[in-house]
């Protein structure tokens, strides 16, 4: 997933302008070679290379952001089935990825795509803790809990769940790791190579769909994540967000926006004013410190970029907050996996919305976080 979060991060969008290049180049240069020849068929696979690519850039962005939440009744064992390529490509060739389907498994009420991010996720820490070769295995099951077990299991609680359990023969983790490694931008990885959003954002996925989790692991043993999901009974009963027609608009109330996307900023900084809010704006965290510290009595709401050069959002929200005690804070994320990351452990006065929004989008959450209380 952290692949997958750092190419749907801006870097998809640079990555598919180099692949522009290549395949246009590739193109044309084989317009002027003539099939007989050798380096016809040299460029016709660098082509074919890089057409490959680009798939795969869209596969994983299909799922890394896709926005709004559709849950519908699947079988997990065809969801696992449908991910299993494009699983075997995110860990490479050097490890063996197993495939161990349970019989007469429930259904589960749940967005396919969520699916896909925890394995995606789950393998890709797998991966990252086998050193060379090594073993990834995926089994799905039905467990019926009880009682007893939930007393052992502090996040369970009784009824039938679909098991889905992906475990490694890698590193493993000892006992202080384990305790961390659903918090949000927790990571052992080094900078620029773990976004710390990939188990919370796994947690975040099975809290939303009333399911837990399970982690067995020790140091140099391997580990292996148990996700129960609920088992689907009864009607299909979708509930969707209804489109609200009349646009909320503000009070005059001062809103310290924070985006380090110049572009962006002045986009979400001329629709809030629209909206009737006073704007204080800052391309950078600490610039929205200074604005903080100057204008403490009258900001009632930070709008904030999750993912920020110098400090991520809720560190700044923290920070601001000290200055502003009644502060109020709505969070712009461009990543899924951000959202439900924050989603599931962070809560306070916290609201959240996803890039790319329209105004009428922006003034119902700007709402919704203002109109939020402390608990
Ligand atoms: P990231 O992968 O970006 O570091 P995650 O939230 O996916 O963030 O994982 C958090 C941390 O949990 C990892 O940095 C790693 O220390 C640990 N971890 C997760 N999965 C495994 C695994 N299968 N084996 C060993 N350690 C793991
Ligand atoms: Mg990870």
């Amino acid at each position: 997933m952290e692949s997958v979060g750092r190419l749907a991060g801006g870097v998809a969008h640079d990555y598919n302008n180099i692949l522009s290049v290549i395949i246009g180049y590739s193109e044309m240069a084989l317009d002027k070679v003539h099939p007989g020849e050798a380096l016809y068929e040299d460029l016709q696979e660098i082509l074919s290379a890089a057409m490959r690519s680009k798939d795969i850039t869209r596969q994983l962005l299909a799922f890394a952001r896709k926005q709004a939440i559709t849950p519908e009744v699947l079988d997990l064992n065809a969801s696992v089935e449908g991910m299993l390529k494009i699983l075997r490509r995110l860990i490479g060739e050097d490890i063996h990825l197993s495939w161990l389907p349970g019989d007469g498994l429930w259904p589960v009420m749940m967005d396919p795509s969520q699916i896909d991010q925890i394995l995606a996720n789950l393998c890709v820490n797998a991966r990252d803790a086998i050193a060379n070769v090594g073993n990834i295995s995926i089994e799905t099951g039905t467990v019926t809990v009880d009682t007893s077990y939930c007393r052992g299991h502090a996040e369970a609680r009784p009824g039938d769940f679909v098991l889905l359990s992906v475990s490694d023969d890698g590193c493993g983790m000892d006992h202080e790791t384990l305790g961390k490694i659903f918090e949000p931008f927790f990571t052992t990885k080094g900078l620029g190579k773990g976004t710390g959003l990939g188990l919370s954002t796994v947690y975040g996925i099975v809290k939303q769909n009333n399911g837990f989790i399970n982690v067995y692991s020790e140091p140099g043993q391997g580990t292996a994540f148990r996700i129960y999901l609920p088992r689907h009974e009864g009607e299909i009963s979708e509930k969707r967000p209804t489109d609200t027609t009349e646009i909320p608009r503000g009070r005059g109330e001062t809103v310290l926006l924070v985006e380090d996307d110049v572009s962006f900023l002045k986009l979400a900084r001329q629709m809030l004013s629209e909206l009737n809010y006073h704007v204080l704006s800052a391309n950078a965290p600490g610039e929205a410190l200074q604005l903080a510290e100057d204008h403490a009595h009258e900001i009632a709401l930070l709008v904030t970029d999750v993912v920020m050069p110098e400090m991520n959002g809720r560190e700044l929200a923290e920070r601001i907050q000290i200055l502003c005690p009644k502060l109020r804070c709505l969070y712009m994320s461009g990543y899924t996996a951000d959202a439900i990351a924050l989603r599931g452990v962070l809560n306070q006065a916290f609201v959240l919305l996803q890039k790319p929004f329209s105004k009428s989008e922006l003034a119902i959450k700007v709402k919704t976080a203002l109109e939020k209380h402390w608990n």
